[in-house]
C-alpha cells in the first residue's frame, strides 16, 4: 500500500513540489517500505522518536554489513522543539521546519556556532484559529529576517504553516492565503535572502490539494501514506 500511495503522489505532484513523508508514530519498517518506493525525505515530530529511528538505521547498517544502506535519506523535524533537545535533533536533520519562537531560533544559532554548522530552518507563523502560544506573528517574522545577520549559523529557507484543524474549506483557504501572503512579503522585503528562502511548506494529507493552489513547494503527508497513527 505504501508504495502505491507514494507512486500516486509522485504522479500527481508537480515537479516543483517535494513530498515529505511524515513517519511519526510509525515503525522503521514503514520508512523502509517508503524508501524502497523511492521516497527520500521523512519527517518526525518528536526528538526521542527521531533519534530512535536514526539509531535503528545505524544498527541495520551494521547488521547488514552495508554502511551505505539508505545513506541518502533526509530527515526533517516538524514538531515543537524544546531548546534542551537540540542535540538530539540538529546533528541528524537537513531542515527544521518548525521554528516557532525567538528562544528556539537563538538556541539553534548558538548550537550552530558551537558545532561549526549552519542549520536550515523554516519559520512557522501562527495563523490557525487554535489557541496556542507557538508560532510567530507576521511582524515577528519580518523583524527576524530584517536582522538575519544576527543569526550567522542559521539559513532561513522559507515558511512552514498549518491551517486550522477543520473541514471548512473556506477557513483552510483563508489560512493558506495568509501564510502565502507572509511568504510573498518576505521575498519582496528581503530579496537578498532569495538564494535560500525558497520553501513554502503547506499542505498535509487532508488539505494538500488546496495547498497546491496556494503555491506550496513542500507537502507534509503522513496518514495518507502510512495509515492512521495510533498515539
Ligand atoms: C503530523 C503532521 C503532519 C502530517 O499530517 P497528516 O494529516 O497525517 O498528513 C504534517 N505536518 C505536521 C506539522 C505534523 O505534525
Amino acid at each position: 500500500m505504501i508504495d502505491i500511495v507514494i507512486n500516486k503522489l509522485n504522479r500527481e505532484l508537480p515537479a516543483t513540489v517535494r513530498l515529505v513523508a511524515v513517519s511519526k508514530f510509525h515503525p522503521f519498517e514503514a520508512i523502509e517500505k517508503a524508501y524502497s518506493a523511492g521516497q527520500r525525505i521523512f519527517a518526525e515530530s518528536r526528538p526521542q522518536e527521531l533519534l530512535a529511528k536514526v539509531k535503528r538505521l545505524e544498527e541495520l547498517r551494521l547488521e547488514r554489513g552495508e554502511p551505505d544502506y539508505m545513506s541518502d535519506i533526509q530527515w526533517h523535524f516538524i514538531g515543537h522543539l524544546q531548546t534542551n533537545k537540540l542535540k538530539m535533533v540538529l546533528p541528524f536533520v537537513s531542515l527544521v521546519q518548525s521554528v516557532d519562537s525567538l528562544r528556539l531560533l537563538d538556541a539553534i544559532n548558538n548550537w550552530g556556532k558551537a558545532n561549526g554548522k549552519r542549520v536550515n530552518v523554516l519559520l512557522e507563523p501562527h495563523v490557525a484559529a487554535e489557541d496556542t502560544k507557538q508560532g510567530f506573528s507576521a511582524e515577528e517574522i519580518y523583524s527576524i529576517l530584517r536582522n538575519s545577520s544576527e543569526y550567522p549559523h542559521v539559513s532561513f529557507c522559507g515558511i512552514m504553516g498549518m491551517a486550522t484543524f477543520t473541514d471548512d474549506e473556506t477557513v483552510i483557504r483563508a489560512d493558506f492565503s495568509a501564510i502565502r501572503a507572509i511568504y510573498d512579503e518576505c521575498l519582496s522585503q528581503f530579496p537578498s535572502l532569495s538564494a535560500y528562502f525558497k520553501e513554502l511548506s503547506i499542505g498535509m494529507s487532508d488539505d494538500y490539494h488546496i495547498a497546491l493552489e496556494y503555491g506550496t513547494t513542500m507537502v507534509r503527508i503522513g496518514s495518507m501514506i502510512f495509515g492512521v497513527r495510533s498515539y
